[in-house]
């Protein structure tokens, strides 16, 4: 860093990456004007900014650094009196800050910070809001780079996590301790696709004095915002329906600016910021995520009801063919199903790979959300890792698979699924 930009110490209330998104806000709500408009118009137009030269969309800013017309004017950035951009680690860039806008918005949330994955996301907020000697609690079945975060790197400092599988959440009230401060889940989970209440549980957290932070990459904000229902922050990953064309890393967190103040500090600090080719990548597709959701809620329901009527499948989980309570909570709070679901197969671990080589439409790969349909054997991937009984205990059968709906037509889909559930 040179003499022209700032020292790296610039107390944090006065240079809060992201800041400009709370300026107009009102306290804990919306910040920006497509509020009132509907989410397909918000995905095109939030956040976007035309620059001289009449870009449509806002411009890809690859650069590293911003100059200023004078001290007078670069100190206005760096003491917080007026928005900018200076330094792109801080994410004070101008595709960053577009991008940042837009998430904000479809969340409805005050404020939203970029980051370079989901798990950068995630390793902010945990290091943000817990300290040695406290405690964090994760809800249900979460990404296998959550589970290593929270059990293995996390307790190298002190912070310990208390795992709750889904049929436990009754027991969140004796778990909660004065030391607690994340109540973590992801909704729906994967790869069992159990859903929480968040109002619920995020009134009972409230009460304990405890944040809630719910993974909403799975519904997107297409079909689900979670901080309508009570949770205090939204995390993303984004290389999942965000991106969704299965090229690009990146991640996101949206809540309140006064939650995401210390976070951005970390983000800083830690380099976790998402490059901006991959912020111009990301709102690219963004402007999409509406139409591209909705097709697959709609194919991946046509695949759920086909799979539960077919012989060689014993269970489906999907939120649209929740029963009971479970059916309830997803017409509560979710606008659509979304585009995952798993099925646990009649069959042995051995056949059901069988099946998934039969394969042709979809592709063997972990990850989700892309416009490709992809299919996992959980054991295999996601939950590679996970003892056997412990699978057991989740519900993770041997002869589970994972499918992530794309964008093919429904009828191709099916015709695939059938021909290799169907072979001898
Ligand atoms: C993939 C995933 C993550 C981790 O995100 P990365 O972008 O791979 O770092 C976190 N949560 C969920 C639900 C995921 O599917």
């Amino acid at each position: 860093m040179s003499d022209h930009t700032p020292p790296e110490n610039t107390p944090p209330e006065n240079n809060v990456p992201g800041a400009h998104a709370a300026e107009a806000a009102a306290p804990g709500v919306i910040a920006r004007g497509t509020q009132g408009q509907g989410l397909a118009t918000r995905s095109v137009h939030a956040g976007e900014r035309r620059d001289p030269e009449g870009a449509i969309h806002t411009p890809l800013y690859a650069h590293s650094t911003f100059a200023f017309a004078s001290t007078a004017d670069l100190l206005d950035v760096v003491e917080g009196r007026k928005s900018g951009n200076l330094y792109t680690r801080y994410g004070l860039n101008p595709i960053i800050r577009s991008l940042e806008d837009k998430l904000a918005d479809l969340e409805g949330g005050q404020q939203a910070l970029a980051f370079s994955s989901g798990m950068a996301a995630e390793a902010a907020i945990f290091l943000a809001c817990a300290r040695t000697g406290e405690h964090i609690v994760c809800l249900g079945d979460v990404c296998g780079g959550t589970f290593e975060l929270l059990g293995v790197n996390l307790p190298q400092l002190g912070i310990t996590t208390t795992f709750l599988r889904a049929d436990e959440v009754s027991r969140l009230g004796e778990v909660l301790t004065g030391r607690t401060r994340i109540v973590f889940f992801e909704t729906p989970s994967n790869p069992t696709l159990d859903v929480f209440d968040i109002a619920a549980i995020s009134a009972q957290a409230r009460q304990a004095g405890t944040l809630t932070v719910v993974d909403n990459t799975f519904a997107t904000p297409v079909n689900q915002n979670p901080l309508q229902h009570g949770a205090d922050l939204v995390i993303h990953s984004a290389t999942k329906y965000l991106g969704g064309h299965s090229d690009l890393t990146a991640g996101a967190l949206i809540g309140g600016a006064d939650l995401l103040a210390p976070v951005a500090m970390w983000r800083k600090n830690l380099g976790q910021v998402i490059a901006p080719q991959a912020a111009d990548l990301l709102a690219r597709s963004i402007r999409s995520l509406p139409v591209r959701v909705r097709a697959q809620n709609e194919t991946a329901a046509a695949l759920a009801a086909f799979l539960a009527a077919h012989p060689r499948v014993r269970r489906v989980h999907y939120p649209g063919l929740a029963p009971g309570e479970a059916k309830k909570i997803v017409e509560a709070q979710m606008r659509g199903a979304g585009g995952m679901l798993s099925a646990v197969l009649d069959a042995t671990a051995e056949q059901t790979a069988a099946v998934v080589d039969r394969l042709r439409l979809f592709a063997i790969a972990p990850s989700l959300g892309g416009v490709e349909s992809l299919i996992t054997q959980p054991i295999t991937t996601t939950h590679h890792g996970l003892d056997p009984g412990e699978r057991a205990r989740r519900g993770i059968a041997d002869s589970m698979i994972r499918l992530s709906v794309g964008l093919e037509d429904a009828d191709d889909l099916i015709a695939d699924l059938a021909q290799a559930l169907d072979a001898p």
